[in-house]
């Protein structure tokens, strides 16, 4: 298998119906950036900014950030490198800040919620993302965006560091593009205006998923319960989809979802065209996406919710088996 993969590492993720997907990794640490090009990545789609937060004792400086994002940026030899702002709080906890004692911290101060009230560590990220980029374009995206205001606002800040910069004479980004993390459910129905405002959107599947049962993703009794191909989310995640076509708005996928094959063909047969997975999964899911027939598969989907059964699961793999 391995070596099938490696022989197709440096071809599109065509399918058999013509529909070609973009793969991407996801990362963190300056560790994953060498499997950038043997992965076949055609970019990274999330850059988890916190793990380098998460590995130190204090408060990175803003120059040590810098560094580190331009030597990311120049290990992806202008691939794109969609970075994250601090996604902290929840699971994720900084020794080096305040405990915060939250009775229920997944739903609870954390990511742009903390970006927000507290801008300090959000202003210094985006300044160190911008002198790192220097030349080159930006790609900045928010955790857990739940209502358009918070993107607004967010974006605000990017314009702020911006005029700072250029004040102070710094070199800039060529281009900016800032999006948002949809891991709420409330974000899907964000008014229109957010879709036409944003300029890219990522799904969060693992908390999105985690939102939408009401099922904590950490406790694996109630996570296993719910499907990730069960009808009402998928269901949920083609009418986002439909809403980014409508505002011809590009949405990816970069939950750990993205990385298992029947699971992101599915995510492929309702429209993403976009999705960002662990390195060592882009072989595997580009392997299947090689060999599939997203048309042929979008009727298996839609007779199976026609039957109202509960997830696509049994049919889908029926359909594997017989291909
Ligand atoms: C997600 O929620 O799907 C996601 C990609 O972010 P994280 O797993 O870091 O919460
Ligand atoms: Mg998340």
């Amino acid at each position: 298998a391995l070596q099938r993969y490696a022989s197709i590492r440096d071809k599109p993720a065509e399918t058999l119906c013509g529909a070609k997907i973009d793969l991407m990794m996801n990362a963190g640490l300056m560790a994953d950036l060498p499997s950038l090009p043997s992965s076949g990545a055609e970019g990274v789609g999330l850059f988890r900014t916190e793990l380098q937060f998460l590995v130190r004792n204090q408060m990175p400086k803003r120059s040590e950030l810098s560094a580190l994002y331009a030597r990311v940026m120049d290990a992806a030899q202008g691939r794109p490198v969609v970075f994250r702002t601090l996604d902290i709080g929840s699971d994720k906890v900084l020794t080096y800040m305040k405990p915060n004692d939250e009775p229920n911290p997944a739903m609870g101060w954390r990511a742009i919620r903390v970006g927000l009230d507290k801008p300090g560590i959000l202003r210094m990220q985006l300044q160190a993302l911008m002198r790192a980029a220097n030349g080159r374009p930006l790609y900045v995206m928010f955790p857990f965006v739940a209502q358009y205001e918070e993107y607004t606002q967010a974006r605000a800040e990017v314009n702020k560091a911006l005029e700072r910069e250029r004040r102070l004479g710094h070199p800039l980004p060529s281009k900016i593009e800032v999006g948002a993390m949809l891991e709420t459910p409330s974000l899907g129905f964000a008014p229109r205006k957010f879709f036409e405002e944003v300029d890219f959107i990522s799904i969060g599947g693992n908390d999105l998923k985690q939102f939408f049962f009401a099922a904590d993703r950490e406790n694996e009794r109630v996570r296993r319960r719910y499907d990730t191909l069960n009808v009402s989310f998928l269901s949920f995640l083609e009418q986002i989809v439909e809403r980014c076509a409508a505002s011809n708005t590009p949405v990816s996928f970069c939950g750990e979802d993205a990385g298992r094959p029947v699971e992101a063909l599915c995510l492929a047969a309702i429209g993403l065209r976009r999705l960002s997975m662990r390195p060592a999964s882009i072989g595997p899911v580009k392997s299947l996406l090689r060999r599939s027939n997203l048309e042929e598969l979008r009727k298996v989907i839609a007779d199976t919710r026609h039957r109202g059964a509960m997830s696509v699961r049994p049919a889908v793999m029926e359909w594997l088996r017989d291909q």
